[in-house]
């Protein structure tokens, strides 16, 4: 038994600059600012040592990485810079990363001008080979998955109800975000390994299919959290807008709470695949017959289509007393119709991904269940064709990079 960590089996290495062998007693009396920079080091001896840099794996690093460097412009390598292990971080070599819509949003420029060169991705889930020396959520060797944030206050009235997502002081978002700790700005998942604060990692459960895992940072949460605030029950009727990475999954997620599905969807090519994923009813966006035919039904709505479009004859298919919870579409919206949301008493709500205590959630509640997404695995140099092919709704249901291919050892 280690007096260090308690574990058995590991084999602890001082950092590059350290010299000699580990005196964790020395880091810590050294100060905040060392034990920050020098933290305690453990690597496995067994898998994450061969896949690891373990003298380079608590320090400041260059790593590579996929960037866009315009809004027009193809994903070329370069290299960006991840801080070193501080006592409460964990680095993450990455082993997939999701693509998500919001990447080609961010990109596009869609949201705000982005701090090019992005390297977009907040579905990622990879070996944690580092650990500092308070961590205590994570062993080297384990799995973590990082979603859509990365830092937040920790002290608001938000972080402090799990809803770091929502940040008086500003959610710390995973790529193309002011970095509070290292300065410039945040770099997602197209990269071969992160470092992040423990708090922000998700424990993923050995034995899972990792990559089909993957999509659930993102995808999964940001379809769970509003099933769960307006407590999707079961035999309840609820409408899925989309049927793109985060519609496939709500359908999964509604279909294991025993709801009724509608999907809504512009492609005729995904009605009868809607139906095989487990929804009652899929109807055209175009077909304004069967939408009216709809009329007053659903008791709730979950709009994840990326862009505008018209959410009134949709709005229209719900109950007295329904909500619309528009989950995808961040831009500017079209307008509503006063006197049909008034005579309803209908809700429009939006929503945006969930705490990380909920993301833990649903992939606890995934994990049990066996339900992960429907991927296409592609390699990094293949990411310029996944996104032409999002942005033509040509992708059955999420694009996941194998981030290991062509890496070095
Ligand atoms: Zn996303
Ligand atoms: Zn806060």
């Amino acid at each position: 038994m280690c007096e260090f960590c308690g574990n058995l089996g590991l084999t602890h290495l001082s950092r590059p600059s350290g010299g000699g062998s580990l005196d964790r007693r020395r880091l810590i009396l050294g100060g905040a600012a060392a034990a920050a920079a020098a933290p305690f080091v453990a690597v496995s001896t067994t898998g994450a040592m061969a896949q690891s840099d373990p003298a380079g794996a608590m320090g400041p690093s260059k790593v590579r990485a996929f960037a866009a460097s315009s809004a027009e412009s193809r994903f070329a390598p370069i290299e960006i810079d991840r801080r070193a292990v501080g006592a409460s971080d964990i680095r993450i070599d990455i082993l997939y990363a999701g693509i998500c819509h919001s990447d080609i949003h961010t990109v596009k420029g869609d949201w705000g001008k982005p701090n090019y060169p992005t390297v977009p991705g907040h579905e990622i889930i990879g070996r944690v080979v580092a650990i500092g020396a308070d961590v205590t959520k994570f062993k080297v060797g384990d799995f973590a998955g990082v979603g859509c944030m990365v830092a937040s206050c920790g002290e608001c009235e938000n972080c402090l109800a799990d809803r770091e997502q929502n940040c008086l002081k500003g959610t710390t978002f995973t790529y193309d975000s002011p970095d509070k700790i290292s300065g410039g700005v945040t770099y997602g998942g197209y990269s071969d390994a992160i470092v992040v604060s423990e708090k922000f990692g998700i424990r993923i459960p050995p034995g899972v299919d990792l990559a089909a895992f993957t999509p659930l940072l993102c995808a999964g949460i940001t379809t769970y959290s509003p099933m769960q605030h307006w407590q999707l029950r079961r035999g309840q009727n609820v409408g899925v807008v989309g049927l793109g990475g985060l519609g496939h999954m709500a359908v999964k997620l509604a279909v294991s709470r025993g709801a009724e599905i509608t999907v809504f969807t512009t492609s005729p090519g995904k009605i009868d695949d809607a139906k095989r994923l487990g929804a009652k009813n899929a109807v055209l966006l175009s077909d304004a017959g069967a939408i009216g035919s709809l009329f007053g039904s659903l008791d709730l709505v979950i709009s994840t289509a990326p862009e505008a479009y018209q959410m009134m004859p949709v709005i229209n298919a719900l109950k007295l007393d329904g909500t619309f919870v528009n989950v995808g579409a961040l831009g500017q919206l079209e307008s509503l119709n006063g006197m049909m949301m008034a005579f309803g008493r209908k809700s429009f709500a939006g929503s945006m991904i969930g705490g990380i205590a909920e993301t833990q959630e649903v992939i606890d509640y995934c994990a049990a269940r066996n339900i992960k997404a429907d991927i296409e695995l592609i390699t990094p140099d293949q990411i310029d064709r996944a996104w032409d092919r999002v942005m033509a709704k040509d992708v059955r249901y999420r694009f996941v990079i194998d981030m290991s291919a062509g890496r070095k050892a």
